[in-house]
């Protein structure tokens, strides 16, 4: 039997997050889909990982630039400690309690669209009162010439370990 819901978001980025709080917040009911990790993108490939990297070399230079202040320098292990505390270690039990406290039902699996306001997620199938959110983000694309010699997207950039 289905599990029904008001609300069903496929996708627990930040937009789908806020959708979710939202709708609870307005008394209905939600649940996220989530098929890598809750906080999506952001949280461990883009935004926060990103500025982690950044800031370092920014003080660095910042510092440099102050009479009297020698020696600033980048210790790079250093800085990638750091990158992994802000993007969690890539691990999303504290974005998965946030969806729960807010009120929503967490569901892990890749979500598929299978009728109307109807979603499959591993070996449940969720209905949808009032809506389906489809708030799956984006992907960089690689253009096919460019596929073979395997660039770095922001994925690679911001996970790098060396
Ligand atoms: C390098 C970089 C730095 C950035 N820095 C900033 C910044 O400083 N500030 C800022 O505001 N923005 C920044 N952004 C933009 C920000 O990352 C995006 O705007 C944001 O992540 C979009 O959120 P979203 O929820 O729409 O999508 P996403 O974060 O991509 O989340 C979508 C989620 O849906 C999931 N999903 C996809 N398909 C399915 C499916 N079928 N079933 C279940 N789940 C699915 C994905 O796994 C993902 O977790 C940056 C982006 C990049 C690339």
């Amino acid at each position: 039997m289905a599990d029904v819901y008001d609300v069903i978001v496929i996708g627990a980025g930040p937009t789908g997050e806020n959708v979710a709080k939202r709708a609870v917040r307005g008394g209905l009911t939600a649940a996220v889909v989530e098929s890598e990790l809750a906080g999506g993108e952001c949280s461990y490939w883009a935004c926060m990982p990103s500025k982690a990297l950044l800031r370092p070399a920014a003080a660095v230079s910042e510092a440099n630039h102050v009479k009297g202040a020698v020696g600033a320098r980048l210790e790079v292990s250093g800085v990638l400690a750091r990158r992994d505390k802000f993007a969690h270690y890539w691990k999303d039990d504290g974005q998965v309690e946030w969806l729960k406290n807010a009120g929503a039902d967490f569901f892990r699996g890749a979500g598929r669209i299978s009728g109307e306001r109807a979603v499959k997620v591993a070996d449940a199938e969720l209905r949808a009162r009032q809506a389906v959110v489809v708030a799956v983000g984006t992907r960089a694309v690689v253009p096919p010439p460019l596929a073979g010699v395997k660039p770095w997207t922001s994925r690679e950039a911001t996970s790098a370990h060396e």
